[in-house]
C-alpha cells in the first residue's frame, strides 16, 4: 500500500513544463509593425532585417532597433493565430508555462513584453529574460517537457534531456535533428501535441 501511495505521490509531484519563446513563436519576427516603424523613420520600406543592414549598416540598424524598442510600438504586434488557444490548452493539461525571451530585461522592453502578453490573453506562470536559452538550468525531472523556439540553437542543447519534446518553429520545414520537430503554425503544434495526448490518454 505504501508503495502504491508513493507511486501516486510521485506522479502528483511530477511536473509538466512548457518553455515558450516569444519572437518568431508567439508572434512573427521580424514583423510588419517593425517595418512600418522603419518606414516612418527613414521613409523606405523593407521586408527583411538583412536588407536594412545592407543599406544602412549594422550600427544604424542597431540604432533603429533601439528606437523601436523604446517606442512601445511592439505592443501593436499581432500574436500568431491560435497561439493563445494552444497555451490555454497546455495549461488545461497541467503544464506550467514559462515564457522565455532573449529580449533585453530593461524597461520599457520588459514592461511592454509583460503588457503585450497579458493584453493578448496569454496564460503563463513565469516570464524570463534570458540571453542564451541553452543556459537555462532545468534540474527537476519532468513528466513532460516541451520547448518551442524559432532559434534552433535554443533547442539543440536539450536533445539529451529526458521526456523532452523539442519544437522548432520555422517556415523552413527541413528537419535539422531527428529529435527536433518542425512546425510552422500553432495548428501544427496542436496536431503534434494534443492529438498525441488524446491517443495516450485513451490507452
Ligand atoms: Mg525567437
Amino acid at each position: 500500500m505504501g508503495c502504491f501511495l508513493n507511486g501516486i505521490l510521485k506522479l502528483i509531484n511530477m511536473r509538466k513544463l512548457a518553455i515558450i519563446d516569444i519572437d518568431g513563436v508567439l508572434c512573427d519576427y521580424p514583423n510588419e509593425v517593425f517595418f512600418n516603424f522603419i518606414f516612418k523613420q527613414i521613409n523606405k520600406k523593407f521586408i527583411s532585417k538583412d536588407e536594412i543592414i545592407s543599406n544602412f549598416g549594422e550600427t544604424e540598424y542597431e540604432r533603429l532597433k533601439l528606437e523601436y524598442r523604446l517606442s512601445g510600438e511592439k505592443l501593436k504586434i499581432k500574436p500568431k493565430p491560435f497561439a493563445k488557444e494552444s497555451l490555454f490548452k497546455l495549461k488545461e493539461q497541467g503544464f506550467e508555462i514559462w515564457i522565455v525571451t532573449s529580449r533585453p530585461r530593461w524597461d520599457p522592453v520588459a514592461r511592454h513584453t509583460f503588457l503585450w502578453l497579458t493584453k493578448n490573453s496569454f496564460v503563463f506562470d513565469h516570464l524570463m529574460f534570458i540571453d542564451k536559452k541553452g543556459e537555462l538550468k532545468l534540474n527537476s525531472n519532468y513528466e513532460q517537457l516541451i520547448i518551442i523556439d524559432d532559434d534552433y540553437d535554443g533547442l539543440v542543447d536539450y536533445v539529451e534531456s529526458e521526456n523532452v519534446t523539442l519544437i522548432h518553429f520555422t517556415e523552413n520545414q527541413e528537419q535539422k535533428h531527428n529529435k527536433v520537430h518542425t512546425i510552422s503554425s500553432w495548428i501544427e503544434f496542436d496536431r503534434l501535441i494534443f492529438n498525441y495526448h488524446t491517443i495516450l490518454y485513451k490507452l
